[in-house]
């Protein structure tokens, strides 16, 4: 059997970042089994649409590294299967299913099921749709419910729940899942204005477009046990199923919109790298069984499976995302990063931002950084020949001294013709030694009067990199 699953979001707002860790595991999943990934939007609610969630979502896959497998062709890419272009589809199959008994016609009106709610809840019982004494095709008969249909009477169309069977599923994360049938509701499954629940669509195409596994987040779980009876009506064999846990937050409440910025955007405008975050999402609630973190998109296919899928919510680690950010400037090439900081550069109005001079700045400074837009303010010093001194740095290390002292010193670079960190550590440890100081003492001055602050690349490399001429410059103009 070959593999195919799906991600089918809706497009009620940007791609959470939970969303985009539930793409990924499809895709993961698809490839590691040389399968197929397609993309579905879920549009049939119509009134949560949010305009541009969808373009917006999409985006947001096609930047994290998510490509998917086929779909109507769109610009020379595959398109997404868009539910609201498939209505008359699933009405045809949610009429099947009246035929064959399956499923019901129902007139209640909104009042009336309020009030069908209301006597639940005084009587103590679970809120649902109660077949026997609500206007349905039952309790009205064949002749009443024809007259009413030919009246164009508003009316939905629900599954009809078999009451005495149990549902039961593997589910491929939480293992056996078994749920009453009479804990079932009669779900709609065609709305008054004909146009398909959620379910109705969700199972109609899970069927048709033969996916093997239903890869989704945990909140999907409920409704599985209707997805399952809506197989059964239909006589189709349903999908695995695989539900993921959360994403929670560091204090394990859920990940959501109220407790900041959860969509995938909001992390690419504060400057992740994609692949550090497919790596540490990846991460979120999938255990590789080593200690090893840092992933690659192909690494991960290679050793990504469902048995590895935890059962319980995942803490998203904030301070291990911006680590694993760090790790991952790291290891990328600094021409690369310079070209894309440099836009922040130029806004910035700073003189020095020659590409490559940017570059070997950021060589200098990424132990120390975790986003390469980091450098513009991190290194401000290295770009531009204003100097800003913190003054209470400066006050700590001069002493009454150390102007004559780095006088000097300066004097001593003067002479200085291969300008490189060995160099500048050979002369300034020569000179300490011949003034009778330790080079810790000309360390700081040198630091207040080049980078103007105490933290930063190392004294000489920050030298080696500034170049001799901007450090004279530097070192005459501050101590004049
Ligand atoms: N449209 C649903 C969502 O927005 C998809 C649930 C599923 O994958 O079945 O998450």
């Amino acid at each position: 059997m070959s593999v195919r699953v799906r991600f089918a979001p809706s497009p009620t707002g940007f791609l959470h970042i939970g969303s985009l860790r539930t793409a990924l595991y499809n895709y993961l999943f698809a490839k590691h089994h040389g399968g197929v990934c397609v993309l579905r939007i879920e549009d049939t609610d119509r009134t949560r649409l949010v305009e541009g969630a969808m373009e917006e979502q999409i985006e947001s896959l096609r930047w994290a590294g998510v490509v998917f497998d086929e779909g109507p062709h769109v610009g020379g890419n595959y398109g997404p299967y868009v539910q609201s272009e498939r209505f008359d589809l699933y009405r045809t199959y949610g009429m099947q299913l009246v035929a064959s008994g399956h499923a019901y016609y129902a007139f209640d009106t909104s009042e009336e099921l309020d009030a069908m709610r209301v006597r639940q809840q005084a009587a103590g019982i679970a809120p649902r749709y109660d077949r026997t004494t609500m206007r349905n095709q039952y309790t009205l008969g064949e002749h009443e419910t024809e007259r009413l249909l030919q009246s164009n009477a508003d009316h939905v169309i629900r599954l009809k729940v078999p009451h005495t069977s149990e549902v039961r599923f593997h589910d491929a994360v939480r293992g056996e899942v078994t749920v009453q049938g009479r804990e079932v509701d009669d779900q709609i499954l065609l709305k008054s204005d004909g146009f398909p629940t959620y379910h109705l669509a969700n199972v109609v195409d899970d069927h048709l477009m033969e996916i093997t596994h239903v890869i989704r987040a945990e909140e999907w779980l409920p409704s599985t046990p209707k997805h399952i009876l809506l197989y059964e009506a239909f006589g189709w064999t349903p999908p695995t199923f695989a539900h993921v846990p959360l994403l929670l937050n560091p204090d394990r409440t859920k990940m959501s919109k109220r407790h900041g910025d959860v969509m995938v955007r909001d992390f690419r405008k504060k400057g992740y790298f994609p692949d550090a975050l497919v790596n540490f999402v990846s991460l979120c609630g999938w255990n590789p069984g080593t200690d090893r973190e840092v992933y690659s998109m192909p690494d991960l296919i290679e050793h990504f499976t469902l048995e590895r899928v935890n059962k319980a919510g995942a803490v998203f680690d904030y301070k291990k995302l911006d680590w694993m950010n760090g790790e991952y400037l790291r290891a990328k090439d600094p021409q690369d990063l310079a070209a894309m900081v440099l836009p922040a550069l130029q806004e910035a109005g700073y003189a020095y931002i020659e590409p490559d001079y940017v570059a070997r700045v950021i060589g200098l400074v990424r132990e120390r950084i975790h986003f390469v837009q980091d450098v513009v303010t991190f290194a401000d010093y290295i770009f531009t020949d204003v100097v800003n001194v913190d003054d209470e740095y400066r006050a700590k290390h001069w002493k009454p001294d150390t102007s004559e002292l780095l006088r000097a010193l300066t004097e001593r670079y003067a002479s200085i013709e291969q300008w490189d960190h060995t160099t500048l550590n050979d002369v300034t440890a020569a000179f300490a030694t011949e003034h009778n100081v330790k080079t810790g003492a000309l360390m700081h001055p040198l630091r207040v009067v080049l980078t103007g602050k105490q933290v930063g690349a190392g004294v000489y490399d920050t030298m080696e990199v500034l170049g001799k001429e901007r450090c004279m410059t530097r070192l005459r103009n501050g101590l004049a």
